[in-house]
């Protein structure tokens, strides 16, 4: 069984996101990027598929910008097999990514598509969902539990009220949500032999695909600052302030 891992390349986790002076959107010179750590999580997954025999095959797929071949490297260092690079300057939004993965899945053929719940920079939350849709693939997101056995993927997935477990025909498209499994640091040595693994390159026209941006964004703006809290005495004064004075913002 081969596993298709999206993989994004997203601004790290532990920068603080600055907004350009013009509000066009966040200021990514000089800024730390890393693998998306929903899609770390699923590579991890689908690697430790691999490991226990479930799995023939792990590959990597990023849409962007060359330097996604580092994101490629990574998901590779962690064990992914090889990488697929779909290039492009151009601003990829999450139809657009789809479209590329759905093109992708068409040419490799894979029995499953484990990405990431969420990219944490649009923290969009749709692709997966609109693979599913354009593969007519059905689809468990938010997964906190895979297990695969008679072509079938029996899921546990984080939802508002618990958990609930589905059971889905392969092949289909699974999201990775936290508590999926703890990613293992990449050893040195993986990291250099991550960089011998194949990695091609294709276009979106190579695919067929049109990836001009749907939506246009309007202004990209700071959350407002949060004001200064107060000490309260004792708890009774707390429990003064939170029935008087608290309100839901
Ligand atoms: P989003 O819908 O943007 O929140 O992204 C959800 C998931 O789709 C991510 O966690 C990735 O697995 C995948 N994805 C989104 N954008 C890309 C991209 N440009 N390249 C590769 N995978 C992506």
């Amino acid at each position: 069984m081969k596993i298709l891992v999206p993989v994004k390349r997203v601004i790290d986790y532990n920068i603080k996101a600055r907004v350009k002076a013009d509000g066009s959107g966040v200021d990514l010179a000089n800024v730390k990027m890393s693998i998306n750590p929903f899609d770390e999580i699923a590579i991890e997954e689908a690697v430790r598929l691999k490991e226990a025999g479930i799995a023939t095959e792990v590959l990597a797929v990023s849409c962007g910008i060359a330097a996604c071949q580092e994101t490629l490297r990574s998901a590779m260092a962690i064990g992914a097999d090889r990488g697929i690079l779909v290039e492009t300057d151009a601003e990829l939004q999450p139809l657009a990514v789809a479209k590329l993965l759905k093109a992708l899945c068409d040419r490799e053929q894979p029995q499953l598509v484990l990405c990431g719940k969420q990219a944490i920079d649009d923290d969009a939350n749709q692709t997966g969902q609109m693979l599913a849709a354009l593969a007519g693939w059905p689809q468990a997101t938010f997964a906190s539990k895979v297990v695969i056995a008679d072509g079938e993927a029996t899921v546990t997935r984080e939802i508002d009220g618990g958990l609930e477990t589905l059971r889905i025909g392969l092949p289909a498209v699974i999201s990775a949500d936290l508590r999926l499994n703890e990613p293992r640091y990449a050893t040195l040595p993986n990291i250099m032999k991550a960089k011998k693994k194949p990695l091609d390159t294709v276009k979106p026209a190579d695919l067929g695909v049109d990836v001009t941006p749907r939506l246009s964004t309007l202004k990209v703006s700071e959350p407002p600052k949060r004001g200064a809290g107060v000490k309260v005495a004792d708890a009774a004064e707390l429990m003064n302030k939170l029935r008087n004075e608290a309100k839901v913002i």
